[in-house]
């Protein structure tokens, strides 16, 4: 079998976003209507204030209306609930996300059950969690929301695969394992008390790894044409020892995609695969959140 076909996920979300700011556009022309995302950030952490700026630079060009809200470290419960309770009544504000982690003396899961849950675009709520469960119109986490779309790209229908995913987690692998059963694929959740993760990983037609665990998943562990999304984003030193010294570091998947790739059918490179897809799944659900505040049916992205 021949190296495995690439899911180019830099492109597919590309044209997802394409594909959102052209409902966005029809969404004004018809109604009136500029999706909001209002973006909340806790702290001076370097790296999340690149996440909030991309994700605030990224609506905007979907012609979306974006609001950030950058408050410092120390600012307590009381004032970050009263800002939620604010953007929950501003009508054009439809979709509100808090940048993770939050500063320790915060409660993240109360301030998570505080944004109304047809604005949370993140899908962290629990009654999103318990919509997807039972298979109600609900906003679904982007980063599994993201795995599905390049699957159902790559592979059309999902109906009768068996697919495993390895990881538990609430924001990856059990709104994952929700998603591939509403799909109709059987599904398998493994995690750290899995008894022979490398057999269970072999039954899968369909394989997401979201561990992070450096390239973990070994190119034995996968069954030959398989469809392989990996979710891991693991930063390790270079492997060139003399740029590893100098403190130089590269990205690299849950799954050990040189070898994976010898065996899949298909799989998902890292970085380049799951990434962009998951800032695109947030577009998507901002604009989905947009038209249900004002009493639209969608259009499917
Ligand atoms: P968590 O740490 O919350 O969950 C990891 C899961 O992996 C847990 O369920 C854990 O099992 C399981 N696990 C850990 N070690 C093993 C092992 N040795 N064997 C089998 N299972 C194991 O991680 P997340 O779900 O938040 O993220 C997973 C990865 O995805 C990370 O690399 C993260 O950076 C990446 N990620 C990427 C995103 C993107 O592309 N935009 C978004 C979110 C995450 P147990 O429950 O038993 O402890």
């Amino acid at each position: 079998m021949g190296p495995a076909r690439l899911i180019d996920g830099k492109a597919f979300s590309a044209s997802v976003v394409e594909r959102v700011g052209v409902a966005a556009a029809n969404l004004r022309a018809s109604r009136d209507v500029t999706p909001g995302l209002a973006v909340v950030i806790v702290g001076e952490d370097p790296a999340s204030r690149l996440y909030v700026r991309n994700k605030g630079l990224r609506a905007q060009e979907a012609g979306f209306a974006s609001f950030i809200h950058a408050l410092p470290a120390e600012t307590d419960q009381a004032t970050l609930d009263a800002l939620i309770q604010s953007l929950n009544a501003d009508p054009a504000v439809h979709g509100i996300l808090v940048q993770l982690p939050l500063p320790a003396h915060l409660n993240t899961m109360a301030v998570l059950a505080a944004i109304n849950p047809d604005k949370d675009v993140d899908g962290f709520h629990i009654v999103n969690a318990g919509r997807l469960a039972v298979g109600l119109p609900g906003l679904v986490p982007c980063t599994p929301l993201g795995c599905l779309m390049l699957l159902k790209a790559e592979l059309g229908s999902l109906s009768g695969a068996e697919a495993v995913i390895v990881g538990r987690s609430n924001i990856v692998g059990k709104p994952m394992a929700q998603l591939l059963l509403g799909a109709d694929c059987t599904v398998t959740v493994a995690h750290s008390r899995t008894r022979d993760l490398p057999e269970v990983c072999r039954r899968a037609d369909i394989l997401v790894a979201a561990v992070g665990r450096p390239e973990m998943i070994r190119g034995a562990w996968i069954r030959p044409g398989a469809t392989v999304i990996d979710v891991g984003i693991n930063r390790v030193p270079h492997p060139d020892p003399a740029l590893a010294a100098e403190g130089k570091t590269r990205v690299v998947g849950d799954v050990a995609f040189d070898e994976a790739v010898q065996v899949a059918g298909a799989i998902t490179p890292v970085p380049g695969g799951v990434g962009p897809m998951t800032i695109a799944c947030l577009l998507a659900n901002t604009y989905t959140a947009a038209c249900r505040q004002s009493g639209i049916q969608p259009e499917v992205i």
